[in-house]
């Protein structure tokens, strides 16, 4: 089934991604599934944060995924593909140059204009299935200044129809997940290419001491790359480094 087929919709959810794994642990839904809730009452971020949205105004949607052959060690591959959608559906609406906070906030310009949550389920040495839950800032008018965010909305001056925003956010992971699904590594690059502060000397929090470092890359767990005050050039997961709170 392409991305998209069919569209399940509700008019209120705890969380899409909660009841995308309550619907794909029952078997009701398959590849290419998506669930969408108009509201989302206890929407999440990384590390059980909650993610805010206006119902109706912005979109919050979980993509049901089946890969065939991806590896555990390589499930940040799921990450880089819905980033690089994401950043292509919001590329599309704004002038602002659009970057990719690792591992898969979407920025434009230094502001989070949509957040992604996966959660992968992995049988032996494969990911079974994967939830992406999406959350897009599409027509919100305002954000407490400390959330450093924005919307589509606010950088174009124009509404957008979340329905729409949403189509082709299913038709641009369709093109990267069968791209990708059909051994193209074009993925790789074009994230690397996206990477928020790649070059730039930032703030960042490792083992919970504040450092500055140098984003070069990532690798192909998913881990940042970063060159370091000393020199040295470390691979480091969201376990130990993450970008300093703005
Ligand atoms: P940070 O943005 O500080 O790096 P994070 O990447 O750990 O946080 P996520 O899990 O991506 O966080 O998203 C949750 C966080 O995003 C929340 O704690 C809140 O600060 C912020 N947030 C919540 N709703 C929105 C929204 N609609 N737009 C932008 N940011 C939001």
């Amino acid at each position: 089934m392409p991305i998209g087929d069919p569209i399940i919709r509700f008019a209120t959810l705890e969380s899409t991604n909660k009841t995308a794994a309550e619907l794909l642990k029952l078997s009701k839904v398959q590849h290419g599934a998506v669930i969408l809730a108009h509201e989302q009452t206890n929407g999440r971020g990384q590390r059980g944060r909650s993610w805010q949205a206006v119902p109706g105004a912005d979109l919050t949607v979980s993509l049901v995924l089946k890969p065939t052959r991806l590896r555990a060690e390589d499930q940040f591959m799921l990450g880089k593909l819905a980033a690089l959608a994401v950043a292509e559906v919001v590329q599309e609406r704004v002038p602002g140059a659009v970057r990719v906070k690792w591992p898969n906030d979407v920025l434009v310009e230094r502001r989070k204009v949509a957040g992604i949550l996966i959660k992968n389920e992995v049988v032996g040495e494969l990911v079974q299935s994967s939830i992406v839950g999406v959350g897009i800032n599409v027509n919100s008018r305002a954000f407490p200044e400390e959330l450093v965010a924005t919307s589509l909305w606010l950088d174009s001056g124009r509404e957008a129809d979340p329905s729409e925003v949403l189509i082709h956010l299913c038709a641009a992971m369709e093109r990267r997940w069968s791209a990708w699904e059909g051994g193209d590594r074009g993925a790789d690059r074009a994230y690397s290419d996206l990477l928020w502060s790649r070059g730039r000397w930032s703030a960042f929090v490792r083992d919970e001491e504040p450092i500055m470092a140098r984003p070069m890359d990532v690798d192909r767990h998913g881990r940042l790359i970063v060159e370091m005050e000393n020199g040295e050039v470390g691979a480091y997961g969201l376990d130990r480094l993450r970008f300093a709170p703005r």
